[in-house]
C-alpha cells in the first residue's frame, strides 16, 4: 500500500479534512510534532510526500529512500522545494492550483477592499467602544474607478482580475510570459508601476523577484497608492515599505505574506492602522483544503496508473 507523507505539521481537524480524501488502497503518514528529526525517520518509508507550508529541504529529501512522486498541494514551489535536487534525483513534481486559485483571488479581493475602509481597525476601534461614523471618511476609499496593476498575470492574477472587473476598475498587468490577457492591458514594469492605484502582486519567489519591490519601486508608485501582496514576503523590501508607509507616500497596503514567518509580536507594519495583515491564509479555508486534496489524490492515483500527470513541473 503507497504511503503518502504530508510534509507540514498541522492541526488534527485539518489532518482529518485530508484524510477524507485519502483513497483506498492509500495510508496518509502525518507528523505529531513540527520537527525535522520526526520528518526524516517518517518520509524515509513513504513513495509520495505532500508539500504545503514547510519547505521540502535537502535534509528530508535525502532520507526519502523510496520517494516517487512530489505533490505541492499548492503551487508557489519555487520558493518551497529543493528543486534542483528533486531534478537531479528524478523525481516528479506537480502542483494543485485546484483550490489554490479561487482561495487567493478572492482573499486578494478581500484585501483590497478591507484595505481601501481600513477595516480592521474599524473594527478594532468599535469593540474598544470607539464609533467612527464619521472619522475615517477622509481616509477610505472605493476601489471602482481605480487603476489596478496586476505584477504577473498568471492563474490567480487571471481570478482576480475576472472577480474586479465587475467593481468597475481599470485593469493593467506586467508579465514578460503573457503578452496580453482580455479586460486587462498590458503595460512596461515602470508604466504600472507609475499609473496604478492599487498593485497586486501574483508573481513566484525566486532569486529574479526577491526584493523587487523596494524603495526604488515604491518612491516610482503613485502617490496615495496602496500595495496588496498574496504571492511572497519576499517580494517586497518591508523596511522600505513602513518607510513609504510612514512618509504617506502610499496610503495603504496589504499582505498575507512575510519575508519571515511566522511573523513575529511587533513586526514593525503592525503599527499602522492603514495596514491589512493577515497570516498567510489566501489559499486556507477548508473550501480549498478539501478541493485540493480531491485533485491531488486524483493525481497521485494517475500516477500509480501510469497516467500523465496534471499541473506537473518536471
Ligand atoms: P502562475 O505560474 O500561474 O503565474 C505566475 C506568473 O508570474 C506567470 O505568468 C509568470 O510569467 C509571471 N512572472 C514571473 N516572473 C515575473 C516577473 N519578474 N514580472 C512579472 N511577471 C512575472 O502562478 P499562480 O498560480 O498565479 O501563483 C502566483 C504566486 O502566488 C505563486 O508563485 C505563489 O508564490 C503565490 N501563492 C500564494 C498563496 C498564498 O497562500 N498566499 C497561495 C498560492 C500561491
Amino acid at each position: 500500500m503507497p504511503r503518502v507523507f504530508y510534509l507540514s505539521h498541522a492541526t488534527p481537524e485539518v489532518y482529518a479534512i485530508i484524510r477524507a480524501a485519502v483513497p483506498a488502497g492509500f495510508e496518509l503518514v502525518t507528523l505529531e510534532r513540527d520537527d525535522d528529526a520526526e520528518r526524516c525517520e517518517k518520509i524515509a518509508g513513504c513513495e509520495v510526500v505532500i508539500v504545503a507550508a514547510s519547505p521540502l529541504r535537502r535534509r528530508v529529501i535525502e532520507a526519502a529512500k523510496y520517494l516517487k512522486l512530489v505533490h505541492h498541494q499548492g503551487v508557489g514551489w519555487q520558493d518551497t522545494t529543493d528543486h534542483a535536487l528533486l531534478q537531479e534525483r528524478g523525481l516528479p513534481l506537480a502542483l494543485t492550483p485546484e483550490g489554490t486559485t479561487l482561495g487567493v483571488a478572492e482573499h486578494t479581493v478581500l484585501l483590497m477592499l478591507a484595505v481601501l475602509r481600513l477595516l480592521p481597525h474599524a473594527d478594532a476601534e468599535l469593540r474598544a467602544g470607539r464609533f467612527h461614523i464619521n472619522a475615517l471618511r477622509p481616509v477610505s476609499r472605493e476601489i471602482n474607478g481605480m487603476t489596478i496593476g496586476y505584477i504577473g498575470m498568471g492563474r490567480i492574477a487571471q481570478a482576480v482580475a475576472a472577480r474586479l472587473a465587475p467593481f468597475g476598475v481599470h485593469g493593467i498587468f506586467h508579465d514578460p510570459n503573457v503578452p496580453a490577457h482580455a479586460g486587462v492591458v498590458a503595460r512596461s514594469f515602470a508604466d504600472l508601476l507609475a499609473e496604478s492605484d492599487m498593485i497586486s502582486l501574483h508573481v513566484p519567489l525566486s532569486p529574479s523577484t526577491r526584493g523587487f519591490i523596494g524603495a526604488a519601486q515604491l518612491a516610482c508608485m503613485k502617490h496615495g497608492a496602496y500595495l496588496v501582496n498574496t504571492a511572497r514576503g519576499g517580494l517586497i523590501d518591508e523596511a522600505a515599505l513602513a518607510s513609504a508607509l510612514e512618509s504617506r507616500h502610499l496610503a495603504g497596503a496589504a499582505l498575507d505574506v512575510f519575508e519571515t514567518e511566522p511573523v513575529p509580536a511587533g513586526h514593525p507594519l503592525a503599527r499602522f492602522r492603514n495596514v491589512v495583515l493577515t497570516p498567510h491564509i489566501s489559499a486556507g479555508t477548508c473550501d480549498a483544503l478539501s478541493a485540493k486534496m480531491r485533485a491531488l489524490f486524483e493525481n497521485v492515483q494517475r500516477f500509480y496508473r501510469r497516467e500523465p500527470l496534471r499541473n506537473q513541473v518536471f
